[in-house]
């Protein structure tokens, strides 16, 4: 199988094409084009031979977007096909501060919780790490057509996937992506469904993303309901090795919270969420269920704001996640679904 130039650092490129008896700036011309996200056929200052040479042993490009559904708000969703014809999906999201992408780390997940569209199938297979670069080296390029100076600031793993459990290539991409793409660590959000020796791993790997845990119920046995892993990792578990990140990373935690009625906003859910993240920096990041592929119910906006409320006046630090891009399936899975299901979904 060839190689995908994305998947090695600057360092590890020119070790590579030093086989190849070329002067050792076409090294360095070659990784700015990828990470341009250039194919062969556009690298313009490279011999044409030596082109056709790399390309017998290489491929350059990671993924293409296929489809784009653009939302009123400016939210963008993309459909990315994977060079062996897989399919990924990734959110372009405009904010104040700049654009933050939401990419996938996996085809599919097996950690089949119960409200999520992208575990509906099971796990396909790890991405590498870069294909999970090439979804932020395409949105750039994507960017950039509309407006030269726009390049993606932050990148949030929530695509599909969960990333710690393909923790070596996520923990490359990281890197690869701040060199490549000039995004650094603080920049960069995972969210885990709270896999405990790997939270630990990032924290004594000497990581500093900002780690969210999606925890989603305030007892193990109602987080079984939704989400299978709680078998494995127990609540308590987890927010120590939450506590043990923040304290190697000095970086606060966000807990996710998916409000669910009838299921996960009480007054005592609000109560024991607060216990739960009161022993170290910890923000609440509530999410209204998106119920769009599974009978689980969501909340309309009294009753967030209500659990907001409750929350804030037994001291905890919250807010509710502005939801973006509602009407173009948003949330995760939902349009590789519609995609391969023949649905129309043209924006
Ligand atoms: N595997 C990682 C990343 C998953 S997606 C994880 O579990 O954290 C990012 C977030 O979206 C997670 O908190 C996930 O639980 C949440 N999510 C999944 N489906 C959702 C839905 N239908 N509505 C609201 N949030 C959802």
């Amino acid at each position: 199988m060839k190689k995908l130039l994305l998947d090695f650092t600057k360092d590890e490129l020119s070790q590579e094409l030093a086989l190849f008896d070329l002067k050792p700036y076409r090294a360095e011309q070659v990784y700015n084009w990828i990470c341009g996200g250039a194919d062969f056929s556009e690298m313009t200052n490279i011999p044409k031979s030596l082109r056709e040479t790399l390309s017998e042993k290489f491929v350059a490009v990671g993924s293409e977007i296929i489809k784009e559904a653009i939302s009123k708000d400016g939210t963008v969703k993309f459909l990315y096909k994977l060079n062996d014809g897989n399919l990924v999906e990734g959110v372009l999201m405009s904010y104040k501060y700049g654009y933050t992408l939401c990419a996938s780390t996996q085809v599919g997940c097996r950690m089949g919780c119960a409200f999520c569209a992208s575990g509906k199938d099971g796990l396909l297979r790890n991405l590498g790490a870069g294909e999970i670069l090439s979804e932020v080296v395409e949105a750039n390029k994507y960017l950039r057509k509309k407006d030269k100076n726009a390049r993606i600031g932050n990148v949030v793993l929530m695509g599909s996937g969960e990333p710690l459990d393909n923790y070596d290539n996520v923990t490359k991409f990281l890197s690869l992506v701040t060199e490549s793409q000039g995004i650094s660590q603080r920049g960069i959000s995972l969210s885990t469904c709270g896999l405990v020796r790997n939270i630990r791993r990032l924290a004594d790997d000497g990581f500093s993303v900002t780690l969210c845990i999606s925890l989603h119920a305030t007892s193990d046995e109602k987080r079984l309901r939704v989400m299978p892993t709680a078998n494995a990792y127990k609540i308590g578990e987890i927010m120590s090795a939450a506590e043990y990140y923040f304290k190697k990373s000095g970086r606060r935690v966000i807990i996710e919270y998916a409000m669910m009625r009838g299921f996960n906003i009480s007054e005592s859910d609000a109560i024991k969420l607060r216990e739960l993240t009161k022993n170290f920096p910890c923000h609440i990041n509530l999410i209204p269920l998106n119920d769009a592929d599974s009978n689980l119910v969501g909340v309309n906006r009294a009753e967030a704001n209500a659990f907001l409320k409750k929350l804030l006046s037994v001291g905890a630090s919250a807010t509710i996640r502005r939801s973006l891009g509602a009407d173009i399936e948003g949330a995760c899975g939902q349009l590789k679904r519609r995609y391969i299901n023949g649905g129309n979904n043209e924006n």
